[in-house]
């Protein structure tokens, strides 16, 4: 991690952290995708939502770390490891149609992924479009707002309009 001006520079390597999620009626799509796509995505660590994951893991053999399911917390589990630098990259298929009882959880993890500029593909043509760049198999440069900085700004600020003693 290297600091530049109000953004923190994280390297992202060639073989990228990538997690897969689908909600129910996308599922079927979702598998269809990685098969489609198993010799590139075979190439990097992949992981996802409970039962995306296992779907995924029996359909095409490939091997991928399962977290909780997504209604059990298996999205704020993915959003955790992205705040902390272990995923790097995001195919989530949710379903735009359908309310989910983990809508909130949902919302937070689209909003951490975009926090922490994370790609991000929520359909097929931008999953197609990411997994055929040339970037893929590069490393890469994600340029993170300097939060650290920004919290001791403000606390500074706060600081010297109400002091404490
Ligand atoms: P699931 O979770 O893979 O366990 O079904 C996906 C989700 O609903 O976020």
């Amino acid at each position: 991690m290297s600091e530049m001006n109000d953004v923190t520079i994280v390297k992202m390597e060639r073989q990228k952290s990538i997690a897969l999620i689908a909600h129910d009626n996308r599922k079927k799509d979702m598998i269809e995708w990685v098969k489609v796509n198993k010799e590139r995505l075979g190439k990097h660590f992949l992981c996802g939502t409970g039962t995306t994951a296992r779907l995924l893991a029996k359909e095409t053999d490939l091997p991928i770390t399962a977290f909780n399911s997504g209604p059990l917390g298996g999205d704020q589990q993915i959003g955790c490891r992205i705040v902390e630098g272990n995923i790097d990259f995001m195919i989530f298929f949710w379903d735009p149609l359908a309310a989910q009882p983990h809508d909130p959880d949902v919302k937070a993890l689209l909003r951490i992924a975009a926090l922490y500029d994370i790609p991000v593909a929520s359909n097929q043509s931008t999953a197609d479009f990411l997994i055929s760049s040339p970037l893929m198999d590069q490393e890469y440069d994600r340029k993170i707002i300097d939060y650290a900085k920004r919290i001791r700004l403000r606390t500074e600020a706060y600081a010297e309009n109400q002091p404490l003693s």
